[in-house]
Protein backbone atom coordinates (compact mmCIF):
# COMPACT_ATOMS: atom_id res chain seq x y z
CA UNK A 1 0.00 0.00 0.00
CA UNK A 2 1.60 3.57 -1.26
CA UNK A 3 0.49 6.51 -0.62
CA UNK A 4 1.55 9.66 -2.50
CA UNK A 5 1.92 12.30 -0.18
CA UNK A 6 -0.34 12.45 2.97
CA UNK A 7 -2.82 15.42 3.14
CA UNK A 8 -6.04 13.81 3.72
CA UNK A 9 -7.16 15.58 6.64
CA UNK A 10 -8.05 19.05 5.26
CA UNK A 11 -8.01 22.28 6.57
CA UNK A 12 -11.45 24.00 7.63
CA UNK A 13 -13.77 25.08 5.02
CA UNK A 14 -11.81 22.44 1.94
CA UNK A 15 -13.87 19.90 0.40
CA UNK A 16 -13.55 16.29 2.69
CA UNK A 17 -11.68 13.44 0.98
CA UNK A 18 -14.07 10.83 3.26
CA UNK A 19 -10.76 9.75 5.04
CA UNK A 20 -8.99 10.51 8.08
CA UNK A 21 -5.47 10.30 8.54
CA UNK A 22 -6.14 8.56 11.82
CA UNK A 23 -7.97 5.64 10.19
CA UNK A 24 -5.52 4.78 7.63
CA UNK A 25 -4.60 0.99 8.86
CA UNK A 26 -2.45 -0.20 6.71
CA UNK A 27 0.65 1.53 4.82
CA UNK A 28 3.86 0.26 3.29
CA UNK A 29 5.45 3.43 1.69
CA UNK A 30 4.63 6.95 2.17
CA UNK A 31 6.27 9.44 -0.42
CA UNK A 32 6.21 13.00 0.04
CA UNK A 33 6.94 15.30 -2.92
CA UNK A 34 7.78 18.10 -0.65
CA UNK A 35 7.15 19.09 3.19
CA UNK A 36 4.47 21.72 2.95
CA UNK A 37 1.80 20.76 4.79
CA UNK A 38 -0.51 20.06 2.29
CA UNK A 39 1.72 17.23 1.25
CA UNK A 40 3.09 16.12 4.42
CA UNK A 41 0.51 16.40 7.12
CA UNK A 42 -0.73 13.43 8.37
CA UNK A 43 2.07 11.48 7.37
CA UNK A 44 3.46 10.89 10.79
CA UNK A 45 0.31 9.75 12.21
CA UNK A 46 -0.02 6.94 9.17
CA UNK A 47 3.30 6.55 9.87
CA UNK A 48 3.50 5.59 13.42
CA UNK A 49 0.41 3.94 13.01
CA UNK A 50 1.51 1.61 10.24
CA UNK A 51 4.66 1.16 10.94
CA UNK A 52 4.62 2.59 6.85
CA UNK A 53 8.37 4.19 5.61
CA UNK A 54 8.04 7.43 4.51
CA UNK A 55 10.52 8.51 1.38
CA UNK A 56 10.93 12.38 1.23
CA UNK A 57 13.74 15.50 1.43
CA UNK A 58 16.08 15.93 4.17
CA UNK A 59 13.67 19.09 5.54
CA UNK A 60 10.77 15.78 5.65
CA UNK A 61 12.61 13.53 7.62
CA UNK A 62 13.64 16.04 9.85
CA UNK A 63 9.95 17.50 10.86
CA UNK A 64 9.05 13.57 10.91
CA UNK A 65 11.64 12.53 13.11
CA UNK A 66 10.54 15.88 15.24
CA UNK A 67 6.97 14.42 14.97
CA UNK A 68 8.31 11.21 16.69
CA UNK A 69 8.60 9.17 13.89
CA UNK A 70 11.09 6.63 14.36
CA UNK A 71 14.62 6.94 12.22
CA UNK A 72 14.04 3.31 10.70
CA UNK A 73 11.27 4.49 9.59
CA UNK A 74 12.25 7.79 7.76
CA UNK A 75 14.68 7.31 3.86
CA UNK A 76 15.80 10.95 2.99
CA UNK A 77 16.36 11.52 -0.69
CA UNK A 78 18.30 14.52 -2.49
CA UNK A 79 17.24 13.27 -6.36
CA UNK A 80 18.97 10.83 -8.07
CA UNK A 81 17.70 8.01 -6.08
CA UNK A 82 16.14 4.90 -7.68
CA UNK A 83 14.24 2.92 -4.63
CA UNK A 84 12.73 -0.34 -5.50
CA UNK A 85 9.58 -0.36 -3.62
CA UNK A 86 8.08 -3.68 -4.81
CA UNK A 87 8.85 -5.97 -7.24
CA UNK A 88 6.85 -3.72 -9.45
CA UNK A 89 7.17 -0.38 -8.50
CA UNK A 90 10.36 1.56 -8.27
CA UNK A 91 10.12 5.38 -7.54
CA UNK A 92 13.17 7.78 -9.35
CA UNK A 93 13.77 10.60 -7.25
CA UNK A 94 14.15 14.36 -8.92
CA UNK A 95 15.65 17.05 -7.51
CA UNK A 96 14.13 20.73 -7.32
CA UNK A 97 13.63 23.79 -5.25
CA UNK A 98 10.78 24.93 -4.01
CA UNK A 99 10.08 27.68 -1.15
CA UNK A 100 10.62 27.32 2.25
CA UNK A 101 8.98 25.22 5.04
CA UNK A 102 7.58 27.04 8.27
CA UNK A 103 7.20 24.23 11.25
CA UNK A 104 5.73 24.78 14.91
CA UNK A 105 9.44 23.64 15.92
CA UNK A 106 11.38 25.41 13.82
CA UNK A 107 12.26 27.34 9.98
CA UNK A 108 14.35 27.82 7.04
CA UNK A 109 15.68 31.19 6.29
CA UNK A 110 16.88 29.45 2.77
CA UNK A 111 14.70 28.32 0.19
CA UNK A 112 14.59 24.36 0.65
CA UNK A 113 15.70 21.22 -1.58
CA UNK A 114 12.95 18.80 -2.30
CA UNK A 115 12.57 16.05 -4.19
CA UNK A 116 9.99 15.03 -6.27
CA UNK A 117 9.02 11.83 -7.14
CA UNK A 118 7.79 9.98 -10.51
CA UNK A 119 6.67 6.42 -11.15
CA UNK A 120 8.21 3.54 -13.50
ZN1 LIG B 1 4.64 23.42 -1.70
Amino acid sequence: MLFLDAYIDRIPGAASTGLRADDIERADWIVVGHSHFDHLWGAERIAKRTGATIIGSHETVRIMEQEGVKLSQLLPVGGGERIRLSSEVTVAVYPSLHSCVWTPKGGCTSPMRSAWATWE
